[in-house]
């Protein structure tokens, strides 16, 4: 066999192995290969260089499912810990905002009747018992809890938060011209009002008991209720 075929033939190699060469090529090769050890040997090495390869990828393919289980173990412990932190912040997050209704918003103190004033009590056409009231230490007023006990005594109870806010322009309850609905109050408890204070049984303020005289309130009052 000449150097020349032996070249050619290791150029064929390649795809002979693959079968993807003519079946003149084919059988071209196969009766070099019968007489020739060189290229023998080459087939061979072709052979095992493949292997090495088809080995390598299963070895890959195996390291990388080892990966892919790592990373889907890793993504589950993360999950975890994101849902761990999520339930944690959000018990937090109810925590602080039950703090802060807590402290700020939930008017449970009573205002001391000492810094309160009292005035220009009036009675409109139809009974409805008119007050001007004051707070004098610069806080704000929101609330005004109504409650009845049995022996006919209505009172109004100022409440506040724990952390007071100051009051600000337009004022609310701490500062202007308030009204109760003696008649309104009276059908919706089916009880009669006798006395109405300002405060609580234990520190009240009298606005207005059964039989007394209060003046006719004024129309620009009346108007600033919205009534006309
Ligand atoms: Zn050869």
């Amino acid at each position: 066999m000449s150097k020349l075929s032996c070249e050619i033939i290791k150029d064929i190699l390649p795809l002979y192995y693959d079968g993807v060469c003519s079946e003149d090529s084919k059988r071209m090769v196969e009766e070099h290969l019968l007489d020739c050890d060189s290229c023998k040997m080459e087939l061979e090495k072709l052979k095992n260089e493949i292997h090495i390869l088809e080995r390598d990828i299963i070895e890959n393919r195996k390291d990388s499912n080892v990966l892919k289980n790592i990373s889907t173990s890793w993504k589950r412990l993360r999950l975890k810990s994101f849902i761990k932190g999520g339930i944690i912040s959000a018990l937090l997050i109810g925590v602080i905002i039950l703090g802060y209704v807590g402290l700020f918003e939930w008017e449970i103190i009573s205002v001391d009747t000492d810094i309160v004033k009292i005035r220009e009590k009036s009675e409109m056409g139809d009974g409805k018992i008119v007050y001007y009231a004051e707070i004098d230490d610069k806080y704000s007023l929101n609330t005004l809890k109504y409650d009845m006990d049995n022996e006919g005594n209505f009172y109004m109870t100022p409440l506040r938060p724990i952390i007071k806010r100051e009051a600000q322009p337009p004022y609310g309850l701490e500062k202007g011209y308030d009204y109760i609905d003696i008649k309104v109050q009276e059908e919706f408890r089916g009880k009669e009002i006798k006395k109405i204070y300002y405060g609580t049984p234990e520190d009240k303020i009298l606005i207005w008991e059964k039989g007394m005289e209060l003046p006719k309130t004024s129309e620009e009052v009346e108007k600033s209720f919205g009534f006309e």
